[in-house]
Order: C-alpha cells, then structure tokens, then sequence
C-alpha cells in the first residue's frame, strides 16, 4: 500500500493530476487539489505516480505505506 501527499500550498490547480487520475484526485471550488484517496493499492500505484508526476509544481508525491510521517 502507497500514501500520496499534497502540498496543497504549492497547488497552482493545474488539475493534471485530475486529468491522469480522476478517481484520486479532484479540484474544489478554490481550484486546489482534493484528495479522493489517500491510501493507494499497489495495483494503482504507477498510474498514480504518474500522475504525481505530472503536477508542473510537483505538489504531490506518492510514498510507501509507514513513510508518510
Ligand atoms: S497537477 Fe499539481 S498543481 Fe495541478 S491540481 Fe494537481 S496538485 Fe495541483
């Protein structure tokens, strides 16, 4: 299992992240990331990677399960 984290001071509300992974990530009325789920199975985890990867401000990191603090 994988955590993902947003910086939610760093969001810009480019919703790439939205665009990649819609069922993890949405944006509320402020334009800032909301995070749909914060613990990810190890079947989503590289499509939710790559979604973190695709934030231009790198708001978002995925890590394992026990790392998160
Ligand atoms: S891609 Fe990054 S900046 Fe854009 S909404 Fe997602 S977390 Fe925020």
């Amino acid at each position: 299992m994988a955590v993902v984290k947003a910086d939610l001071a760093a969001c810009q509300g480019y919703a790439n992240c939205v665009v990649a992974a819609d069922d993890t990530f949405d944006i509320d009325d402020d334009g800032i990331v909301v995070l749909l789920k914060g613990r990810i199975p190890e079947s989503d985890r590289a499509r939710v990677e790559e979604a973190a990867r695709s934030c231009p401000v790198s708001a978002l990191v995925v890590v394992d399960d026990g790392e998160a603090e």
